[in-house]
C-alpha cells in the first residue's frame, strides 16, 4: 500500500504479507506479484474493534420491521414499511414483521400480504399477541418444500391450500426454516466492515452450543469477515477446532434479584480456574458494588472486566482502578439516550453516567462497545458521543467527561483479548486487520464518520473497498 498516513503526518509504504504487516517504509518497491493500493495519503488506522455487541439479536432487528401502531397504522403505511425494510437487506434474506394488528388493514392472510409485499422475497409477519405467524407464499413455499402435509396449526382452506396462518407451530416454523431461524449474519458482516470493523465481542450470556455453531459456521463461510470472540456460560465454550475465541464468562446483574455474594465469589473463582476473565453486566451502582466486591474477594483475572458500569461515582472509579479491572462503556448511549437520562436519572447520579475522562484520569482501562441492536451499530456514532458527550437534542451529558479523537477512537482499537489497552502506532508484525480512510486524520478527526472509511482489511485481506460497493 502506497502513501499510508500511519501516524498523524507521517506517510508511508505498507508491505502486507499474509496476514501481517511486513514493512512500513519511506519508498517500497513491491514485487509485481503483490497487489498494490495507493492510500493517497489518507490514514491507516488499526481496524476497529466493537467490544461489546450482541450479533443475532443484531441481525435480527436489521431484519424486522414495525407492522403495528403507533409505527404503522394503515395498509398503505405497512406497504410502504415493507418496501423500505425489504430495500435495507439482502433479497435473498427472510423479511421478518412483528407487531401486526387488524386495525391497520384487517384480517391478514398470504394474499393480503403477497400484495402489500410484491416480489418473491419470502416474508412472515407476527401477531401482536405472538400467538399467530403469517406467511407469504414464497416463505409457505419454502416451508412446504418436501413436505407431506401441514401440521394443525397450519390453516388451510376448503381445497386444503394454506391461507398463510400458522397458530401455535411455533417449534415446527423453527425446524423447518432451518438456518434462517439463526438470522443470517452476511448483511450484520459487511455493515460493519463498512465502518472498518475488524473484530467483535458477543456480549450475549449463555450461548448453547447450537447458537455457537451457528455463530463458527458464519465466521466459517465467510459471512462473517470479522475476528469473534465470544462470551457466553461457563459450561458451554467454543469448541477447539472452530474460529470462534473464547471471550470472558458473562455474568448478568439484576439489582432486583442479586446473587448470594460466596455464590458470585466461588463463580468468578470457577472462571478463573479455566484462565478466563469474568465480565459483569453493572448498570446500577449496587452491581457495581457488588461486582467490586466480589472481584476483592475472588482476586482479579486479567480478563476481568466490568461492561457498562454506568453509574460510576470517583470512590467507585477509585475501587476499580485499584483491582485493576477493565471497563467496557458505551459513549453511544450518551448521544442515544442521553435525553432520556436527563429527564428520569437522579440529578445526583448524572455526572457519573458513562464517564469518559473520569475513568482513564482515576486509572481505570477503557475501552468500548456499541451493545448493538441495544445501541447504533456504527461505531462511529460512539466515537463522536466519546469526544462531544452531546445528546441527540444537543444537551451537554457529563461536563468534563470528554475525550480527544485519538482516545475516543482507541477505545475501538484496543486489542480484542485486552479492551482498555491504548494501542501504540502501527508496527511491523502487527496483525494487518487496517481501516483506511480516504483522508488524512486530522481532516478526519473534526467529524468521526464512518464515510470516510475507504477500505477495510482483515487478516490481511481486504473485506470492504466503498469503491466496490459504490460500483
Ligand atoms: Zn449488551
Amino acid at each position: 500500500m502506497q502513501c499510508a498516513e500511519v501516524e498523524p503526518g507521517f506517510v508511508r509504504d505498507v508491505l502486507i504479507r499474509d496476514t501481517r504487516i511486513a514493512a512500513i517504509e519511506t519508498r517500497l518497491s513491491p514485487t509485481a506479484d503483490v497487489e498494490q493500493i495507493d492510500a493517497a495519503g489518507g490514514a491507516l488506522l488499526r481496524g476497529l474493534h466493537d467490544h461489546h455487541i450482541h450479533l443475532f439479536a443484531l441481525a435480527a432487528a436489521r431484519q424486522s420491521v414495525a407492522c403495528g401502531p403507533p409505527e404503522v397504522t394503515s395498509a398503505d403505511e405497512l406497504a410502504r414499511a415493507l418496501a423500505a425494510h425489504a430495500e435495507g437487506i439482502d433479497p435473498e434474506d427472510w423479511l421478518r414483521g412483528f407487531g401486526y394488528h387488524e386495525s391497520v388493514a384487517g384480517p391478514l392472510d398470504r394474499r393480503a400480504l403477497d400484495a402489500l409485499l410484491p416480489g418473491t422475497r419470502p416474508a412472515r409477519v407476527q401477531h401482536r399477541t405472538g400467538a399467530m405467524w403469517v406467511l407469504n407464499s414464497a416463505a409457505l413455499e419454502r416451508v412446504g418444500a418436501g413436505l407431506a402435509s401441514w401440521p394443525s396449526g397450519v390453516e388451510c382452506d376448503a381445497q386444503g391450500t394454506p391461507t398463510g396462518r400458522v397458530y401455535a407451530e411455533d417449534a415446527w416454523l423453527r425446524e423447518r426454516l432451518g438456518d434462517a431461524s439463526f438470522p443470517d449474519l452476511a448483511s450484520v458482516g459487511r455493515f460493519l466492515a463498512s465502518c472498518g470493523v475488524t473484530g467483535l465481542t458477543d456480549a450475549t450470556p449463555d450461548k448453547d452450543s447450537a447458537t455457537l455453531a451457528a455463530l463458527d459456521a458464519a465466521v466459517e463461510s465467510g459471512a462473517l469477515p470479522q475476528r469473534v470472540v465470544v462470551m457466553g456460560a461457563l459450561e458451554v465454550t467454543p469448541e477447539s477446532g472452530t474460529r470462534l475465541e473464547r471471550g470472558a464468562h458473562k455474568v448478568m446483574l439484576r439489582e432486583s434479584a442479586l446473587p448470594e455474594f460466596e455464590a458470585l465469589v466461588s463463580r468468578i473463582r470457577a472462571a478463573h480456574e479455566q484462565d478466563r476473565g469474568v465480565a459483569f453486566h453493572c448498570v446500577t451502582r449496587a452491581e457495581l458494588v457488588l461486582a467490586a466486591g466480589a472481584l476483592r474477594a475472588a482476586s482479579v483475572h486479567p480478563g476481568d472486566r466490568i461492561e457498562h458500569a454506568s453509574i460510576a461515582p470517583d470512590d467507585l472509579v477509585a475501587m476499580l482502578s485499584e483491582l485493576g479491572v477493565t471497563v467496557v462503556t458505551q459513549p453511544g448511549f450518551v448521544y442515544e439516550r442521553g435525553d432520556v437520562y436527563l429527564r428520569d436519572v437522579d440529578p445526583a447520579d448524572r455526572p457519573w453516567l458513562y464517564r469518559g475522562r473520569g475513568f482513564i484520569e482515576g486509572g481505570v482501562s477503557l475501552g468500548a462497545g456499541t451493545d448493538a441492536p441495544y445501541g447504533d451499530a456504527d461505531p462511529w456514532c460512539a466515537v463522536r458521543a466519546a469526544v462531544a458527550r452531546t445528546t441527540r437534542d444537543g444537551h451537554l451529558l457529563g461536563e468534563g467527561e470528554g475525550l480527544t479523537p485519538e482516545r475516543a477512537l482507541a477505545l475501538f482499537t484496543s486489542p480484542l483479548e485486552a479492551p482498555g489497552r491504548v494501542p501504540g502506532p502501527l508496527a511491523v508484525g502487527d496483525a494487518a486487520d487496517l481501516c483506511l480512510l480516504d483522508r488524512p486524520w486530522a481532516p478526519h478527526s473534526a467529524d468521526l464518520v464512518r464515510d470516510h472509511v475507504r477500505m477495510t482489511i482483515a487478516r490481511g485481506r481486504v473485506i470492504y473497498t466503498r469503491e466496490r460497493s459504490a460500483g
